[in-house]
């Protein structure tokens, strides 16, 4: 028999003493994504009996739409490369972009796991990477591989085929609408509403669903999510435009933050620098600006015709650069960058976001940048390049980077959009949700996005795939080894 649940008038956390439940798992993991996937590979694989509950119609959340780029350090092709990198440079770059309010402990999990977990992905999952090496903004080196398709959606497809191998369903439209606990707190499973849609989420129809060992909670960010995000941060309002699927919204952070979890660095939201005001979401621009004109472009101030930051810093300090500036900037590449680079810039030239020049001044034309201005920055960039030093900004110069001189030019602006929320609710090393009294929730676990703490004031580029890989399989063996 269902007890009548003891629902206080300002929460909507069930606590029931000997409920009656719909259904029973081991481990109930909450949120298709990357982490989520992760958690229950590792959970089923230690034994458990899982189920992976997912809003949506389709599963992938904002992981699909990523582009599949993972930091690892101390790797065998970095090694072939003859790049020097070790988890403890990693560290200290992470921290160094969070402005060091990461939580190291966390931040350290990480670095350390990295090349570990990369290769998983590659021996375990099956996943295929380019055969490429990239350096993204404030990384000391190249230690960024990119799925093969350049997406995500080459991961989680091959995470939806061992969940499938594994026995493990992935139920859709079920969307977690609050936790139940004992009289003792712990968390012992999940209400949830089926044939959710998002456009209705008022529909009722809960169902409580049993958590014999643990939740994990990998529901993402809320970066789509308006009014939470511009609560916590108020000049991120619906005027700013957004990377993140419409999916990406805080209900179940804020379920979590009902039953006490911590919450850490909540107004701390990363904004994409090398994103495109002529195209809606993320689009075909951030290709072009992170992989060509950051690693061996320039970008200028349209009204001075003058660079006025290092491209190839951290995302927070090129998109505050950016902002101050007040107006789109403009970044410049030419063919030589375009071929260095390796990579197709078709679909940005076909959608206009990326333009092409046959002359400088042209370039200049096209912007409304003064031309005289524009050319004497090009030639003082290019004796910056000759040189392999840059006074003005302290840009590490790409040893394949060559000076901008071999037309046509190519160039977008630049101006951030919302991408990605460094803050959530606080985790230990062990993937365990801790309350506002610093103890753990017993039976709640936690990982990726929807966390906080590892990436601090500024999530470095290809970081939160290696984040989610390796707090996923955390949380998800922890889950599993949780008493039934
Ligand atoms: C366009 C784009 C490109 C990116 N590229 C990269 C990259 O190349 N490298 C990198 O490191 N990072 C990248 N990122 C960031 C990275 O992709 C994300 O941080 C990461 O995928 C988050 O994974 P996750 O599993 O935590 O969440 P998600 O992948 O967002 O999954 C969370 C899932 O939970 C579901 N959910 C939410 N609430 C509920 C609920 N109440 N009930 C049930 N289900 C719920 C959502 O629908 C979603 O499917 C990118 C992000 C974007 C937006």
């Amino acid at each position: 028999m269902l007890e009548a649940p003891i629902i206080s008038t300002h929460t909507r956390v069930h606590e029931i003493a000997e409920p009656y439940w719909d259904e029973a798992y081991d481990v109930i993991v909450i949120g298709a994504g990357f982490a989520g996937l992760t958690a229950a590979i590792e959970a089923s694989n230690s034994g458990a009996s899982v189920v992976v509950l997912e809003k949506m119609r389709a599963p992938g959340g904002n992981s699909i739409i990523s582009d599949g780029g993972i930091a690892a350090a101390g790797t065998p092709m970095q090694q072939r490369l003859g790049i020097e990198d070790s988890p403890q440079l990693m560290y200290a770059d992470m921290l160094r972009a969070g402005l060091g309010i990461n939580h190291p402990d966390l931040v350290w999990e990480v670095a350390f796991r990295s090349a570990e977990v990369f290769q998983w992905s590659v021996d375990y999952l099956g996943v295929q990477y380019l055969d490429r090496l990239d350096q993204f903004g404030g990384h000391s080196v190249a230690r960024c591989f990119t799925a093969v398709e350049v997406s995500g959606a080459t991961i989680i497809r091959r995470q939806m085929e061992k969940l499938r191998d594994l026995g493990v369903e992935i139920r859709l439209q079920t969307s977690l609408q609050g936790f139940v606990r004992d009289t003792d707190g712990r968390v012992t499973g999940v209400r949830v509403q089926e044939d959710f849609e998002p456009s209705h989420p008022e529909v009722e129809g809960d169902r409580l669903l049993q958590a014999r060992m643990a939740v994990v909670l990998a529901t993402g960010g809320f970066g789509g999510d308006v009014r939470f995000r511009s609560v916590q941060d108020p000049r991120l309002t619906a005027d700013i435009d957004t990377t993140n699927k419409t999916s990406a919204t805080a209900e179940a952070l804020i379920e979590a933050l009902r039953i006490n979890a911590m919450p850490v660095h909540l107004s701390h939201i990363q904004l994409g620098p090398w994103s495109s005001p002529d195209e809606k979401g993320f689009g075909v621009g951030p290709r072009f600006a992170d992989y060509v004109v950051f690693q061996y472009g320039m970008a200028v101030n349209p009204d001075t015709g003058r660079r006025f930051v290092n491209e190839l810093a951290d995302r927070k300090t090129l998109a505050d650069a950016i902002l101050a500036v007040g107006k789109p900037c403009i970044g410049i590449a030419d063919a030589h960058a375009v071929a260095q680079s390796g990579w197709n810039i078709e679909r940005g030239l076909e959608k206009k976001v990326v333009r092409e020049f046959d002359e400088l001044s042209q370039l200049a034309s096209h912007y409304g940048i003064p031309a005289d201005a524009l050319q004497v920055t090009l030639e003082r960039f290019n004796r910056c390049i000759e040189e392999q030093a840059d006074p003005d900004y302290a840009k590490p110069v790409i040893a394949e980077a060559a000076p901008l001189s071999h037309p046509p030019y190519y160039a977008m602006r630049l101006w951030p959009k919302v991408h990605f929320t460094m803050g959530g609710i606080q985790i230990d090393v062990r993937g365990r949700v801790i309350d506002l009294n610093g103890k753990t929730i017993a039976g709640l676990y936690a990982a990726g996005e929807v966390t906080g703490g590892v990436h601090g004031a500024c999530r470095l580029g290809s970081c939160a795939i290696t984040e989610c890989l390796v707090f996923g399989r955390i949380a998800g063996r922890n889950a599993a080894a949780e008493p039934a």
